[in-house]
């Protein structure tokens, strides 16, 4: 069937949405939500539309995960969401928690002056712990360790496209270690030290040895198309894979490159005295440590999280209006497909 939309260069066979969920030999993943009680009705709004997208066709499990026990409540509202099955988790505080090498006055200060430029979250201590999460002991929780993909969900989003092939077996067939949809610049204060401090863990020892030869540096370091002339954060680029949607191999995540240069990082205090986010954090682990004909461009997905989205023009998809992300005008000078196109698509645009 021609108007499957999807990947062309893919056995659809393989991948059809199942007759039988019940008995469907599915991939090793789940469906992940970071989320607090108090986001039930949020989640729930995300959860609808992923079902009617792709989830009531496939049923794979869901994984939620919360810093405080989830309450009964908002276990029963999940599961009237949905007949997939369900796991509810609480991060063991060690996990999740400021570790207590912090300095909490000096985080403080400093978050107070982020605070008067502008970046947004800079004060909120639970941001500064739900991104370092993220970015490390989520890969490491018990719960999660039977699986290797995972697809990233959070309150609010939505979905338009009615998706009829397996995403995760895609993942599998071909390889990809990290889908995406949406590419775009990041504040350059936020992630000020993250370039140079990468840079001293790769200088240090032989651990030059864990960058791949095919990485995607253009992208991750140039800064040529920037149609904003922002400045880049001290030769970073600041362009990440925006991490509220993230299809992901967990192989990678948890692998000694990743892992390293994680704990590297985690041992600065930055992820408290600067205000990292998960999203640059995980792109520049990906263009270093990763092939980058290994990282996915979903752009038949048709997504948003406000104030951005991702419209492909296709016969599946409706509810939003194609274009570059979004409608609004004075939000376009923060994408940066362009550069991931360019510099990365090359090997492969030929098979879209
Ligand atoms: P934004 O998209 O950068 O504005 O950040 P969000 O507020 O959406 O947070 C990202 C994800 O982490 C969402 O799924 C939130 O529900 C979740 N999250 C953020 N902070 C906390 C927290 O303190 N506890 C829990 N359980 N989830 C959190
Ligand atoms: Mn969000």
């Amino acid at each position: 069937n021609q108007k499957i939309a999807g990947p062309k260069d893919f056995d659809l066979d393989l991948i059809r949405a199942p007759s039988d969920p019940g008995t469907y030999e599915h991939a090793n993943a789940t469906i992940v939500a970071l989320v607090r009680n108090s986001e039930a009705i949020g989640i729930g709004r995300t959860i609808r539309k992923f079902e009617r997208s792709f989830n009531g066709k496939f049923k794979y499990p869901y994984t939620f995960i919360n810093d405080e026990p989830f309450s009964d409540k908002f276990k029963k509202k999940m599961q009237s969401y949905s007949d997939a099955p369900m796991e509810f988790i609480t991060i063991p505080r060690e996990l999740w928690d400021r570790p207590e090498s912090i300095d909490a006055k000096k985080q403080d200060e400093l978050m107070q002056i982020m605070e008067d430029h502008d970046v947004g979250y800079a004060k909120m201590l639970s941001y500064h712990n739900m991104c370092r999460f993220y970015l490390g002991n989520f890969y490491l929780l018990p719960e999660l360790q039977k699986y290797r993909y995972y697809w990233r969900i959070e309150p609010n989003v939505d979905f338009y496209t009615d998706i009829k092939y397996d995403v995760f077996k895609y993942m599998e067939a071909k390889k990809r270690i990290y889908g995406f949809t949406i590419n775009l610049y990041d504040i350059d204060r936020s992630v000020e030290t993250l370039w140079p401090e990468t840079l001293k863990f790769l200088n240090k020892g032989d651990n030059y040895k864990y960058v791949n030869k095919n990485g995607a540096f253009q992208w991750l370091l140039d800064d040529l198309q920037n149609p904003r002339n922002a400045k880049t954060a001290n030769g970073y680029s600041t362009c990440h894979f925006w991490s509220n949607f993230e299809i992901g191999d967990m192989n990678f995540f948890r692998s000694e490159a990743y892992m390293e240069w994680f704990k590297h990082l985690d041992s600065t205090g930055k992820f408290y005295y600067e205000r990292w986010g998960d999203a640059p954090v995980h792109s520049i682990g990906l263009a270093l440590f990763a092939d980058k004909k290994d990282i996915h461009w979903f752009r038949d997905i048709g997504y948003s999280h406000d104030p951005y989205l991702n419209c492909p023009h296709s016969d599946d998809t409706s509810g939003c209006k194609t274009g570059l992300l979004g409608q609004w005008e004075h939000l376009l000078d923060q994408n940066c497909m362009a550069n991931w196109i360019d510099y990365s698509m090359e090997d492969t645009i030929g098979i879209y």
